[in-house]
């Protein structure tokens, strides 16, 4: 299957590069759906992983991409973005945008920095091709259950081709704008996100030390103006919310490592337009710190327990530096 409509590419095949905990099951939704799809990553165990999922393996990103009308990639960082887009050859021959027939509608699912998004776009165009930014929101579950919000960026034509994929991975597809500003959506929402979990676990462990119970503060907050996610779906400490990861010891859920990275990505923004985001920089500081310890690989409402263990130090040395 691999016909384009004259509205743009419409039952194209797809190769899909990166298969790991979000694009495997992303991929392997698209070939339920019935798209011609060609997976490829450079680990064998998410290969074999995926293959195990339901998705269509090709030997090589080169072999993924011939007679493919689209390109998606889901990668960990920038740099693997561009690396896999203009290749290790010193002429590109082997990057992605090279291997591409002319037209290939290029959507970026990672989670990447705006300004590298935006010199994908370029290099993409350049190239002769087309392209959109969708990073994406829910979790390996939401990629399972192909409940995804999509963000995406782009220009109109191109993202309503990539509309029907995306819809067939996700519930909710958002054109936030031009080039860049489906990365620039998911930076300001994770922002709110990393800031909002500590100030509900700050108010925590402040009324655990006031001796007011978490239930206690739980009803009223969560009926009040302190009311937000990270409270009443995420809520950090166990109870209240029987499905939160704090009822199973922090397991993720969104492992501090991703916020850690999420906010460095915000932390990168905020620097680069001036913004005077003090929460939002502090915020980013916590988790970077949170993260290169233990708390990597835990969910990211467990920095509740980093700042009741600094307040407890605190409380038992008044004099120190806990
Ligand atoms: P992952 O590390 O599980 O998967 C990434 C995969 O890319 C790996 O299997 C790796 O081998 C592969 N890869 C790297 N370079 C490659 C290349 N040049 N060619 C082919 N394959 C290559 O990461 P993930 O959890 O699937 O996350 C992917 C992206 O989605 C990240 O940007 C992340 O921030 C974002 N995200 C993740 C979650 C989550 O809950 N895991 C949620 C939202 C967004």
């Amino acid at each position: 299957m691999t016909e384009r409509s004259a509205s743009g590419i419409e039952h194209a095949a797809v190769a899909f590069i990166g298969l790991g905990h979000m694009g495997a099951p992303m991929a392997a939704n698209l070939a339920r759906a019935g798209i011609d799809v060609r997976g490829f990553d450079l680990s064998p165990h998410a290969v074999e992983h995926a293959r195990v999922a339901g998705v269509p393996i090709a030997e090589s990103a080169a072999a993924a991409v011939a007679g493919a009308g689209v390109v998606i990639t889901m990668l960990p960082v920038g740099r693997h973005v561009m690396g896999a887009y203009t290749g290790t050859a010193a002429d590109g021959s082997d990057g992605l945008l090279a291997l591409a027939a002319p037209g290939t509608l290029f959507i970026d699912c990672s989670t990447i920095a705006v300004d590298d998004a935006r010199r994908a776009h370029e290099l993409t165009v350049a190239a002769g091709h087309r392209s959109v930014d969708a990073p994406v929101s829910g979790g390996v579950m939401g990629a399972e259950a192909a409940t995804l919000a999509f963000m995406v960026g782009g220009d109109e034509a191109d993202v309503e081709a990539a509309r029907p994929l995306l819809e067939r991975m996700g519930r909710r597809v958002v054109h936030c704008g031009g080039p860049g500003l489906g990365q620039a959506a998911k930076t300001c929402n994770n922002m709110i996100l990393g800031v909002s979990m500590i100030a509900v676990s700050e108010a925590f462990v402040l009324g655990e030390r006031l001796g007011l119970t978490n239930e206690a503060l739980f009803e009223v907050a969560a009926n009040a103006s302190g009311q937000c996610w990270a409270l009443t779906t995420n809520c950090p400490v166990p109870g209240p919310v029987p499905a939160s990861p704090a009822n199973r010891d922090y397991e993720p859920g969104f492992a501090s490592a991703l916020m850690a990275k999420d906010l460095g990505l915000a932390l990168r923004a905020i620097e680069a337009t001036g913004t005077h985001a003090e929460a939002g920089s502090l915020a980013a500081a916590l988790y970077a710190r949170f993260a290169e310890g233990d708390g990597a690989m835990r969910d990211f409402s467990a920095i509740i327990t980093d700042i009741r263990a600094r307040s407890a130090a605190a409380a038992d040395d008044p004099g120190g530096a806990a």
